[in-house]
């Protein structure tokens, strides 16, 4: 079967920088051979300086973006600690989720999708959580969360970040705004495929993790033996070889741009996005303050869909005429906005002209 290239403009995967693609047809090497771990090494230099973290245990976990976030809950969370949790889409509520399998008291700090959280709220949802979690960048609603607020007065609460689909898009900084540990993937603001989870974890929090966490593979402590440890490395689990050299390709272009030059490129892109959008008379789901360069959700214009024509065929038309694919709205929003990625590689004025010039065609 042939796959036809697509301009990936749903809320993730993006498309893969030509480096990335490059770096996957390399021989694959042994996951202790002396040459894949120095990549592996230089692969974790990189997310630090992503991150702009000095964090030692810095690494990709094997899996997509949700196993960072399983990672990030089972090695710091036990049963009865109590996990404050701000939610404003999809993926607060996924945190919510996963905190509570881990046996947490989850107290939820609820604000309406596409609002972002209120600080100060969260922060006096409880007077000692073990852990206050947010969503940097709600790929729900376009909505970017503040950290830099939590970090500074979360007192003896340990700070947990989304960062999947900020990293990269837009100025993450793990260390000034004392976030004790973050996740990511690869497939949002990186231009990589999915399949890994940059992880990030502070001394404070390595601190607290614990010995045995409820998951075998997930076990931070023993992955550290492998990723992180000097002279002998032990064996946990077979690095996924090929993903690591495409994320450390990845991590490349992003660094060679510069990590300024590429937020500025995905702020350009949603910029022009944005005001294409609301010169045509659509509606943004995001408030100005606090919209999203790298994922615009826009409200269907129910008027202006043809005879007959519901959201769902405006996009398969878009896929299937013009090889674009945008993404559909998620829980409360199903069915109700669309939501349209510049991410990575796929943030490029070019792509914003075509999908724009596509709409326009498709619903003439
Ligand atoms: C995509 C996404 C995830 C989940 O990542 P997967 O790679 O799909 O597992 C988590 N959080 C946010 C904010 C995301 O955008």
């Amino acid at each position: 079967m042939q796959h036809a290239e697509r301009i990936l403009m749903g809320p993730g995967p993006s498309n893969p920088y030509p480096e990335v693609i490059e770096a996957f047809t390399r021989p694959v090497m042994g996951h202790l051979d002396g040459d894949f771990l120095e990549l592996l090494d230089d692969t974790c230099d990189r997310l630090r300086a992503v991150f702009r973290t000095q964090n030692a245990l810095t690494f990709p976990v094997s899996g997509t973006g949700s196993a960072g976030m399983e990672a990030a809950f089972v090695n710091l969370v036990s049963g009865g600690e109590t996990v404050v949790v701000g939610v404003n889409g999809v993926f607060g509520e996924r945190m919510c989720d996963a905190a509570a399998r881990c046996g947490a008291r989850v107290v939820r700090v609820d604000e309406e999708w596409g609002t972002p959280l209120e600080p100060q709220r969260i922060l006096e949802a409880h007077p000692d959580p073990a852990v206050i979690a947010v969503v940097h960048a709600e790929t729900s609603t376009g909505v970017r969360n503040d950290l830099a607020g939590l970090g500074s007065a979360k007192g003896d609460a340990l700070l947990l970040a989304d960062c999947v689909t900020s990293l990269g898009g837009i100025d993450v900084r793990l260390d000034d705004w004392g976030v004790d540990i973050a996740f990511s993937g690869t497939q949002k603001c990186l231009g990589v495929p999915p399949g890994l989870a940059p992880v990030s974890v502070s001394p404070r929090a390595v601190e607290r993790m614990h010995c045995r966490p409820q998951s075998w593979y997930f076990d931070m402590g023993m992955i550290a033996d492998y990723v992180n440890g000097a002279g002998a490395r032990a064996y946990h689990h077979t690095a996924p070889i090929s993903m690591i050299y495409a994320l450390h390709a990845g991590l490349g272009v992003v660094l060679d741009e510069g990590l300024e030059e590429a937020h500025a490129r995905h702020q350009e892109c949603g910029d022009m996005l944005q005001a294409g959008l609301e010169a045509r008379g659509f509606d943004l789901v995001a408030p100005s303050e606090a919209r999203l360069p790298q994922l615009t959700s826009v409200h269907v214009p129910e008027a202006r869909l043809p005879p007959d024509t519901g959201e769902a065929d405006i996009r398969r038309v878009l896929l299937e005429r013009y090889g674009i694919e945008i993404g559909g709205g998620l829980g409360a929003l199903a069915g109700k906005c669309w939501r349209i990625g510049c991410m990575g590689h796929t943030a490029r004025a070019r792509n914003v002209t075509l999908v724009l010039a596509a709409l326009d065609e498709v619903l003439a």
